[in-house]
């Protein structure tokens, strides 16, 4: 889960310049108006900020030949020239954070708004999401059965630049399982949204995630967080280092909701920190040992 910054590709521009040089284009009946309503649709999704809800109730009023959108597809799985951001969208995002999961690849291109039936919306860049596979898993569907349920917009859901979700660990001493949650009060307008978008992608796979990753952490911890290669010296030290490893994780996926950083977030939690601190400063315990019995 993360906020994108939305690039100025000029996408009108660039769909007056693909017109221009398309032969295909130029065959398609009801062109004039067929560009005209692409571009007040296209105004639509942005004065509404990608909003499925209010999108769709303005596209009733909004129409384009068949043969465009067909077109507008193929152009999109065919990028010309003018439209060849598409590559370089999915290539620059390759690596990154998801910005729909918060997982640690994305290696395709999500249209927000599906192409069936919104090709009308097909080679616009605020469209055009770079995600993981769990665009897959989200599928066509845009939102819930009740209002305000909806999944997140990366390029204009501004909460996604918070931390939005909180990982809580159980029965540490026994074997370690895990729920999550989203920490938004209640009350903020964006909660709906962000809950049913939690619950619906990324829940499931960040718990899977993050359980086996404390696993992991507790057989090695030096491995998952360097400075433990050496004992902490306190428990303000040890405190410090789990801060700075939450920022450095931040920092290096450019995101607080990524699982890697919400992970080190809920070593943070106090009974979590006091549980984890027990282990390190056992008496006689060795730098690097495992915290649990392996
Ligand atoms: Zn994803």
């Amino acid at each position: 889960m993360n906020k994108l910054r939305c690039a100025n590709y000029r996408d009108e521009k660039r769909l007056d310049i693909l017109n221009s040089r398309s032969t295909k284009m130029a065959k398609v009946i009801g062109l004039a108006s067929d560009m005209s309503n692409i571009k007040a649709a296209y105004r639509l999704y942005k004065t509404n900020r990608g909003n499925p809800e209010k999108i769709i109730a303005g596209l009733s009023k909004i129409s384009i030949s068949k043969e465009m959108g067909e077109l507008l597809s193929y152009y999109y799985d065919h990028p010309m020239l003018p439209i060849k951001f598409i590559d370089k969208l999915r290539d620059e995002h390759s690596f990154r954070c998801c910005p729909m999961c918060g997982s640690f690849s994305c290696g395709t291109i999500d249209h927000y708004l599906p192409q069936a039936p919104h090709n009308i919306f097909a080679i616009f860049s605020l469209n055009l999401v770079p995600t993981c596979l769990c665009n897959s898993k989200r599928s066509n569907r845009l939102t819930g059965k009740n209002v305000n349920e909806r999944f997140l917009h990366p390029y204009f859901d501004n909460c996604l630049q918070q931390r939005l979700i909180k990982v809580d660990f159980h029965h540490l001493d026994s074997s370690p399982t895990v729920s999550s949650r989203v920490i938004l009060p209640a009350s903020h307008p964006d909660f709906t949204a962000v809950n049913y978008h939690f619950e619906k992608l990324v829940q499931k796979k960040l718990e899977n995630y993050v359980q086996k990753r404390f696993i992991d952490f507790c057989r090695r911890p030096a491995v998952y967080i360097t400075p433990l290669r050496e004992n902490p010296k306190s428990i303000g030290h040890l405190r410090d280092i789990f801060e700075w490893e939450l920022q450095a994780k931040d920092e290096e996926y450019a995101s607080k909701n990524n699982w890697n950083s919400l992970f080190v977030d809920a070593l943070l939690d106090e009974r979590v920190f006091a549980w984890l601190a027990s282990k390190l400063f056992t008496r006689g315990r060795l730098p690097g040992m495992p915290l649990i019995p392996l």
